[in-house]
């Protein structure tokens, strides 16, 4: 078991040389709260959302208490911080786990001593509610939770007391773990009898990574269990009242990632096929990439005045909506200010909204919240 935890500091090690070890606290210091532990791993991190720009409406954030000088310090000092503080708290649970196996494998316990479970738990697109009871039994009996910036702070609220919650997400230009670190974390934990969940939000296996996640374990010999959550065109269709199909209307749906696979910005290679007016378009991660994507779509035939929305933070109290013909899209999301995570869903099935604005010329075409 000390080989593991020498495994958990040395996959740090191996990816981010500088990770294993704190940096000296500067004058302008941290402040968390006052709490000792790191703002990762507590299920009500202000910061989570300052860093992400996930301001609830009644909670702005109060800078003063986080820190205590006027110059913000580096977002990569915080990371590198953040990570150097969670490391004990991770060795102690691995330290637990393995006092719990010793008296297993001593034959005290008379339990079983192989490996822990890894379950691959979507969470759906925010609201608690949308959660199934598999995936709610599953975080209820976990001891160690990874989860990303897409899960939402109402299911994080779920967990049981005695649970590790361990902050693993990527933002733009803040980017906390690497997939590697990801895998090597649910190994470790895996290998030394934990139960182990990783919450996604939505599906996992929608643009989730669950796959290669699965893939990996599974060829470490630890058995992986996904359970599936609403994915955000469906949570969101559903609370804008959009048929995602519709006879006569749209005959199929097309869930489409504006992102590349290589980092590119114009990955839209299919949007000639995707210009299909019987057919709805689902566009997740497409912020960046609409205004190159409505263009192709018109350019491939797609009428300009088709029905189209775009959804930030879908189904949960910050939702924000940006009713549009395609034309115009791109220009009232921007004016909008709409941020990550947004869904965009283009295709005459939008209009069928009861939200739909009778003049899209009203400011109305911009709904606020739920
Ligand atoms: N596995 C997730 C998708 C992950 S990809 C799922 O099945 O839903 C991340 C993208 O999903 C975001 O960029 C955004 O386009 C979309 N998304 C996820 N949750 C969302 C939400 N609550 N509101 C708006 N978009 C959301």
């Amino acid at each position: 078991m000390a080989a593991l935890a020498h495994k958990l500091s040395l996959s740090y090690r191996k990816s981010s040389p500088h990770l294993h070890k704190p940096k000296f606290l500067p004058v302008c210091s941290i402040g968390y709260n006052s709490s000792p532990s790191s703002p990762f791993t507590e299920k009500h991190s202000i910061e989570r959302y300052q860093r992400d720009q996930w301001f609830y409406k009644n909670q702005q954030p109060d800078h003063s208490h986080v820190f205590s000088c006027s110059t913000p310090p580096d977002p990569d000092f915080i990371r590198e911080n953040d990570i150097a503080l969670q490391l004990p708290e991770l060795n102690s649970l691995l330290q637990v786990l393995r006092e719990k196996r010793q008296g297993c494998e001593d034959g005290g316990d008379g339990g079983k001593c192989g490996p822990g479970n890894v379950f691959l738990v979507g969470t759906g697109p925010g609201d608690p509610d949308l959660l199934t009871l598999k995936a709610l039994k599953v975080i209820q009996k976990a001891d160690l939770l990874l989860y990303d910036r897409l899960v939402s702070n109402d299911v994080l609220d779920l967990v049981g007391p005695d649970a590790r919650l361990l902050y693993v997400g990527k933002t733009a230009g803040y980017h906390s773990r690497t997939q590697e670190e990801i895998h090597e974390l649910l190994l470790s934990f895996a290998e030394a009898g934990a139960t182990v969940v990783r919450l996604k939000g939505g599906d996992p296996l929608v643009f989730g990574r669950g796959g290669e996640e699965m893939d990996f374990l599974q060829q470490q010999g630890i058995q992986v269990k996904v359970i599936p959550g609403i994915t955000a065109a469906s949570g969101i269709a559903a609370e804008l009242g959009v048929p995602l199909t519709h006879r006569g209307v749209a005959n199929s749906v097309r869930f489409l990632t504006g992102h590349s696979r290589k980092g590119g910005t114009d990955p839209l290679f299919i949007a000639e096929n995707a210009a299909d007016p019987d057919s709805t378009l689902v566009v997740y991660m497409g912020l960046s990439t609409l205004p190159s994507l409505a263009l192709k779509l018109m350019h491939h035939g797609l009428s300009p005045v088709t029905p189209a929305v775009a959804v930030q933070r879908g189904t949960t109290p910050q939702q924000r909506m940006v009713f549009s013909e395609l034309k115009d899209l791109a220009d009232k999301i921007s004016v909008a200010g709409l941020v990550s995570p947004t869904l965009i869903i283009i295709g005459n099935v939008v209009a069928l909204s009861p939200l739909w604005p009778h003049s899209l010329k009203d400011a109305s075409s911009m709904v606020e919240a739920k």
